[in-house]
């Protein structure tokens, strides 16, 4: 240990320093900790040893509450809920801005392009530059000033006269000689009749349409013509005054006469535009919205994917469901008689088909009626019970057919950049979208314009690229994100704001992210921290924190043997001490790595899996072993097991599940398998009553154990008189809480310690009932270890029984959590471990059960991710079967198969690069993780 934890405290500068002196926020023991400010700092130690106490709960919290009270009393009763972290005080702490993983779900409308901003200033561009185009005539449609009019006049080169003409209607036939003799009082005398002049006195209504084609004036096409320009421009103003904003100018073009229609509104051959602005291409506003789903995208119709919901079926194949059966089959068999006379494929599976095919599916011809005319048909016959059951069998929330989904009325997909429209824009990655405003050629006016748009544009495009998320849409909703990718996302949005004097807190930004990415996640940190700010992450990744300027270790274990400053300073310093991190650095540790060599008999496989991005993929999943599925995030890793394998085995095994993901079938030994189970990091439970030892059943057996002792037998103390979720032994004022929980209007909740029970949960008499002088309640202040180790060394079988159920607890390192210790206060990575544990508990005569993890090291330290390794192989020793996604190396070292993705995210993505052992994965071709390995 260095002495760097007790520096001179009063002597700091808090300008130069974060000083937080007697932290004691959980597990922590009264820390002093100095944090250098504007560097680059990177908080580490095992998993529950007090990183985000000490960073969330201790220096973001501060950071938070001393924001919320430098806010006028007025604000302040809005926000409430900000308790002052336990510690002595904190100095130089700066606005704090916390960088979670936490997927912003709330919102249904945003997106990628509407979190980054990006989509705002797009629309800014689009408004300001865009191009509407007609979709019947394909001309730009264009308002008309006066200054145009004039200088299509003065550019008459080859005629010799030109007509300035106003369209006047006529405002009723009977009172055509009145509306004749106005405009004569008005000053003008001619009107414009079969392409010559005519007298106003002289003119027959017959002559006319339903208007009159009064003449504003004349000019001689010649040199002079120049000087005449200021009367040009009264005439022109006159004309779209009496035109209601609309002239024409008729000219002879040396053969006949030909016209010139100007208007100052926004529309092209009489269709009328909507012209730009910010509003048009904003879906929640009523301007832009499509006015069919309101913005949503979404209405409730036929749903596609209920009608056809096997895609790599074909017609004849029954694709569509709602064409089986006796009476039903009619439909089709019109289709596929005269598929032949519009070339209709019937054999191809529904996925091949081109657009304008699946549209004639929908649509039908004059040869068939298609599937919308058979739901039209259902629809008017609703009086007979089985249409309407079939009617409702197919209703969802679909697509809305008006913008198709897009959210956009059509007005705003006519206006067009470089021939794109904004639709067009979201819909590519955002590495296309970089190339595309590369190559974006503008006139020097629109440049002007633009310059400081694109500016904004380009460097947060930037910014995405180099937290690697380059291969998402702008439209991706932001719901669909996983917990990194929101991370990164928000970590480039901060960059694009470029605020100065900040304190940036992360927690393990590397989530999800692949080795080959780090770099310039690194790179963008950097910058961050260049912008002037402090950069504080949570982190267990060895490259990150090599490029910290300072790395602070907490431990030396976890929860309540962690909870120290065990080192603080930069790397060499680092490595020249003991502690685990150093260790693992030093390569004096090492992660555990499997002996066993498996072999690999039966396997399950995926054909055919084209679900996102997947490219029609075959992969085998051997049983009985521990499989990996790795490559660059967007390869497709999520696509194929949660999406398509996950959901297809439920269905299998008769579970309820998410729709799955497109695939052809799900073959090999699947007979096998009893059970599937996907172990994600959602915390266990929110009520403060349930904690790991009731999750796992081992508290259970202590409740028996309290229950079988000569005190309880002769007071007739039952096994739930020792259980706080029932009433009988608990303490009825706290409910079994140990504490009252008091609701503060303007203010945090307040938690005092139960009155009655003084926090011991339970009764007075229920304490008096002591196992080798300890009362259930001092079980439950226990740790895992020590609770386990106590229990071990007793005579009576049940105490060893509650021992053994303990003891997986143990094996997946969560030895340190305290044994009453409420679900709701674990981490994410706590959570899926005591589900780990819970498996691993469970008796001898298992079902074989497939479990997949989606990357369980998340949060863990090297020296946590032996224990993780060591557990799975418990797991597979009971004869189940593990599926991994994971970007960790050692992980990935430890499997008995890889199957490797790539070789690039989003649409370069989806192949399947590699499948097989790892002594062959070199072979594998164009991967990048087998360079890391
Ligand atoms: P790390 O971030 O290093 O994984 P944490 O700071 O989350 O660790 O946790 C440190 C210890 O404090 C762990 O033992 C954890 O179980 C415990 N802990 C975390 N949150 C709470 C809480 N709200 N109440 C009680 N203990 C907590
Ligand atoms: P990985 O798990 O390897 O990071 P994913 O399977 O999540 O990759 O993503 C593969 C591709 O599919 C990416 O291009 C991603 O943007 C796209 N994708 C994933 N989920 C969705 C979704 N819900 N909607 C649209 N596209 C998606
Ligand atoms: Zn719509
Ligand atoms: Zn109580």
């Amino acid at each position: 240990m260095t002495d760097k934890s007790t520096p001179d405290f009063e002597k700091l500068d808090p300008k130069k320093h974060i000083i937080i002196k007697g932290a004691r926020v959980h597990n922590l023991k009264n820390v002093d900790v100095v944090i250098p400010r504007n560097q680059f700092v990177v908080i580490t130690g095992l998993s529950g040893s007090g990183k985000s106490s000490l960073a969330f709960s201790t220096l973001y919290a501060e950071g938070q509450r001393r924001y919320v009270e430098s806010l006028s009393s007025y604000a302040r009763q809005f926000l409430g809920k900000v308790e002052k972290p336990d510690v002595d005080y904190i100095k130089g702490v700066s606005p704090a801005i916390a960088i979670e993983q936490k997927v912003n779900s709330t919102n249904s409308r945003s997106t990628v392009g509407t979190i980054t901003e990006i989509y705002d200033y797009l629309k800014l561009l689009y408004a300001r530059i865009g191009k509407t185009i007609s979709p019947n005539t394909g001309k730009e449609v264009k308002k008309d000033q006066v200054e145009d009019v004039v200088k299509f006049i003065l550019e008459l080169k080859k005629a010799k006269v030109a007509y300035l003409i106003s369209e006047i209607p006529i405002t009723s036939k009977s009172n055509f000689k009145n509306q004749i003799q106005l405009l004569i009082q008005q000053g003008f005398s001619r009107a414009f009749v079969n392409n010559q002049t005519v007298f106003l006195e002289d003119l027959d209504q017959s002559q006319c349409g339903k208007t009159i084609s009064l003449m504003i004036d004349r000019y001689k096409i010649d040199n002079e013509l120049k000087e005449n320009q200021s009367r040009i421009s009264d005439s022109v103003e006159t004309a779209i005054y009496e035109g209601k904003g609309k002239c024409v100018v008729y000219y002879d073009s040396g053969t006949d006469i030909k016209n010139q229609k100007f208007t100052n509104q926004y529309d092209e051959e009489g269709i009328e535009f909507i012209e730009p602005s910010t509003n048009l291409f904003s879906f929640n506003n009523p301007l832009g919205a499509c006015p069919k789903c309101e913005g949503f995208g979404k209405v409730i119709g036929i749903d596609e994917d209920l009608v056809i919901p096997n895609k790599s079926l074909s017609v004849y194949q029954d694709a569509v469901i709602c064409w089986k059966g006796e009476k039903m089959q009619a439909w089709k068999n019109e289709l596929i008689k005269h598929a032949e006379k519009f070339n209709f494929p019937i054999h191809k599976p529904i996925y091949d088909l081109t657009e304008e095919q699946y549209n004639l599916l929908w649509e039908g011809n004059s040869y068939f009626g298609g599937l919308n005319a058979f739901f039209d048909y259902l629809s008017s016959n609703t009086y007979k019970i089985h249409y309407r059951v079939m009617l409702a069998r197919y209703r969802g929330r679909t697509s809305c057919p008006l913008c198709k989904g897009k959210r956009l009325r059509k007005e705003a997909e006519y206006v067009k950049i470089n021939e794109k429209s904004i639709n067009e824009l979201v819909d590519i990655s955002i590495e296309r979208l970089k190339a595309y405003f590369d190559q974006l050629e503008l006139s020097q006016y629109e440049h002007q314009i633009a310059k400081r748009i694109l500016l904004e544009v380009n460097s947060r495009i930037d910014f995405l690229l180099n937290v690697g998320v380059g291969y998402l849409t702008l439209n991706r909703s932001s719901s669909t994100l996983s917990g990194g990718e929101s991370q990164r996302i928000n970590l480039a949005t901060s960059l694009g704001s470029s605020l100065v004097g900040s304190m940036y807190i992360l927690d393990e930004p590397s989530i999800g992210l692949h080795p080959k990415d780090t770099q310039n996640l690194i790179t963008v940190l950097r910058e961050l921290q260049k912008n002037g700010n402090t950069v504080i992450v949570v982190e267990h990744d060895e490259e990150i924190m090599k490029a910290a300027d300072t790395i602070i270790d907490l431990g030396p274990e976890a929860g309540y043997l962690g909870g120290n400053l065990i080192f603080n300073g930069n790397l060499p310093e680092l490595l020249k001490t003991d502690t685990l991190t150093a260790k693992y650095l030093n390569k004096k540790l090492e992660v555990y790595s499997s002996s066993t060599k498996r072999k690999l008999n039966n396997k399950i496989k995926i054909v055919g899996a084209r679900e996102n991005n997947l490219k029609g993929i075959d992969v085998e999943f051997p049983l009985h072993a521990l499989s990996v599925v790795c490559g660059v995030s967007g390869s497709g890793k999520s696509s194929l097991v949660k999406r398509v394998l996950y959901p297809a085995l439920q269905k299998q095994l008769g579970e309820y599940g998410d729709k799955n993901g497109l695939f052809e079938k799900l073959d090999g030994s699947i007979n096998q398998i009893d059970a599937v189970e996907f172990i994600d990091q959602n915390p266990i439970g929110k009520s403060s009553r349930s904690n790991p030892v009731t999750y796992i059943k081992a508290y259970d057996e202590i409740r028996n154990l309290y229950s079988s002792l000569g005190l309880s037998k002769s007071r007739g103390y039952k096994a739930s008189h020792f259980s706080f979720n029932v009433s009988g032994g608990r303490c009825e004022v706290c409910q079994g809480e140990g504490e009252i929980i008091e609701e503060m209007q303007f203010m945090a909740d307040i938690h005092l310690v139960c009155e009655e029970c003084g926090g011991k949960r339970f009764k007075d008499e229920i304490l008096e009932v002591q196992f080798k002088g300890k009362s259930i309640h001092d079980i439950l202040e226990l740790t895992i270890q020590e609770a386990t180790d106590f229990f071990k060394n007793q005579e009576k079988k049940i105490a060893l029984k509650v021992a053994e159920k303990l003891q997986p607890l143990i094996d997946v390192g969560l030895g340190y959590l305290k044994m009453g210790q409420a679900s709701s206060t674990l981490s994410g990575g706590e959570a899926q471990r005591v589900k780990l544990a819970s498996y691993l508990g469970k008796g001898g005569s298992q079902k074989h059960t497939l479990f997949i993890f989606d990357e369980p090291t998340t949060g863990l330290h090297f020296h946590d991710i032996s224990k993780l390794l060591k557990s799975f192989e418990a797991l597979i020793e009971k004869g189940h079967t593990l599926i991994v996604i994971e970007h960790n190396t050692e992980v990935i070292k430890n499997a008995d198969w890889i199957i490797d993705l790539g070789p690039e995210g989003g649409e370069n993505g989806g192949h399947l690069l590699f499948q097989g052992e790892l002594k062959d994965f070199r072979k594998a071709k164009d991967s990048v993780t087998k360079e890391f390995i």
